[in-house]
């Protein structure tokens, strides 16, 4: 093998893959890997750095059990839109529709993000959608800290692959996960923050504005802050 064909970050990446299958196969027959090491590969393994692309990216998660929310999903929704977008958004994590099509923000939630993305003259195709978990949580709980600390990883590796001008959390699950603190988001919304040097606007998640349809004119604010950081036309009413 010739120097240039070494290339220790894939070798140990594909080690750290092997073993933690090899795990994942003694754990579904019953004999439990010792906790320590399950989340020592674990921690390494959803560490990853330096993809080629978002393609490259969702290979590497592949058929993901690195969490237990691994084993109760139908598929794993790892995001969509534009791989150049200048807006990501950031929602809690899969519900039952999206589970079951693959995509985020399919369900009656994401019918409402749809239009709020439309209202801004922008289409679904030009920003990039995705969550802070990939695997829906059972009965659309929220997601717990040790999901949330394994599936993270992957979310800041696609913001570092669309390096987006904006990035927008929905909810406070969102919000709370990319800033690491607790979050009030009725009080803390609607002011910009930052996450990987990226300008961050929380505003409430959609599903909230199905309950309240009220605070729709607050999400309205806060997306023309972003509109106007993005330098796109405001409109006084969506
Ligand atoms: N709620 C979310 O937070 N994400 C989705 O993809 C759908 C509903």
């Amino acid at each position: 093998m010739g120097e240039q064909d070494f290339k220790p970050v894939e070798e140990f990446r594909e080690i750290v893959s092997h073993l933690r299958k090899l795990m994942v196969a003694n754990m579904e027959m019953g004999l439990e890997a010792p906790r320590l090491s399950t989340s020592a590969l674990n921690y390494l393994d959803s560490r990853p750095s330096g993809f080629a692309s978002l393609e490259d990216l969702r290979k590497y998660i592949g058929d993901c059990k690195r969490c237990k929310l691994g084993y109760g999903r139908t598929n794993l929704v790892f995001g969509e839109g534009s791989p150049e977008a200048q807006l990501v958004f950031v929602g809690e994590g899969p519900g039952r529709e999206e589970d079951q099509a693959g995509q985020p923000f399919v369900g009656e939630a994401g019918r409402l993000l749809t239009k709020i993305i439309k209202a801004m003259g922008l289409s679904r195709e030009e920003v990039y959608i995705c969550n802070v978990v990939k695997c829906r949580p059972p009965k659309n709980r929220d997601p717990e800290e040790d999901e949330i600390e394994t599936c993270l990883p992957f979310l800041k590796e696609q913001l570092n692959l669309v390096q987006p001008q904006v990035i927008c959390t929905l909810g406070r699950i969102a919000a709370q996960t990319l800033l690491g603190r607790e979050f009030k988001i009725t009080r803390e919304r609607g002011r910009w923050h930052s996450f990987m040097d990226i300008p961050l606007m929380p505003t409430y998640h959609p599903a909230y504005l199905l309950r309240n349809p009220s605070a729709k004119r607050q999400v309205w604010d806060d997306i023309q802050k972003i509109m106007k950081h993005m330098g796109l036309e405001v409109k006084k009413d969506a």
